[in-house]
């Protein structure tokens, strides 16, 4: 049975009395920055370059962690929509860098699929790979690529946990049509990741990583 017009109505009121509108938004020094930047990124060097500064300026603006990403169309190569990492600003365990993106990428172009019939093919370029969460968003974004900087590995060494990522979840989304490339400027992200926490950069696992429940 259809659910009546006038019940969704009440619904929804009551819905946003009780629990805040949740909004995502990207900091002002990030769309300056863009200005200055140019509007094709022609090579995945300087793709992976451009987000991983992000990543880095992310760290120096104080406004979250050392991760970038950024969606940009295959055929022309412009930016669609960049992502950092905005968990501890937003309150939202979920604000990985690569999930921003491919939000901001989705309301830009007013889609749900990157890969929707009609629209340009489009890639995430991340600077370091990403974890569970991020993996299952990509599978479900429309993205026929991906771009990876760092590797897990890299970012668990400082302390952050990638979750429980399938040793062949490279094949996985081949499997599923998004083609991987990885280690593309590994070196220079994995030093925005070392210098994160050499600067006392908080690592926001969940629970502070323990595993014990508080009695
Ligand atoms: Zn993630």
């Amino acid at each position: 049975m259809p659910f009546p017009t006038k019940d969704i109505n009440l619904f929804m009121k009551n819905l946003t009395s009780n629990f805040p509108r949740f909004q995502l938004e990207l900091p002002q020094w990030l769309i300056d920055f863009l200005q200055e930047q140019p509007s094709t990124f022609p090579t995945a060097e300087a793709r992976m370059d451009l987000v991983t500064t992000l990543s880095k300026l992310n760290i120096e603006q104080g406004t979250g962690g050392p991760f970038g990403a950024g969606v940009f169309r295959t055929d022309t190569y412009e930016l669609v929509a960049p992502g950092i990492n905005l968990v501890l600003s937003s309150q939202s365990s979920l604000a990985h860098a690569e999930i921003v993106a491919i939000m901001m990428a989705q309301q830009k172009l007013v889609v749900h699929d990157l890969g929707a019939n009609g629209l340009p093919p489009h890639e995430l370029v991340t600077s370091c790979e990403p974890c569970t969460m991020c993996l299952g968003a990509i599978c479900w974004s429309g993205v026929r690529h991906l771009i990876c900087g760092a590797r897990g590995s890299d970012a668990e060494a400082i302390g952050f946990d990638e979750g429980p990522k399938p040793g062949n979840w490279v094949s996985e989304l081949e499997q599923r049509g998004i083609t991987v490339t990885t280690d593309i400027g590994r070196l220079n992200a994995t030093q925005v990741l070392k210098n994160y926490v050499t600067q006392g950069g908080e690592v926001y696992n969940s629970r502070q990583g323990s595993l014990e429940t508080p009695r």
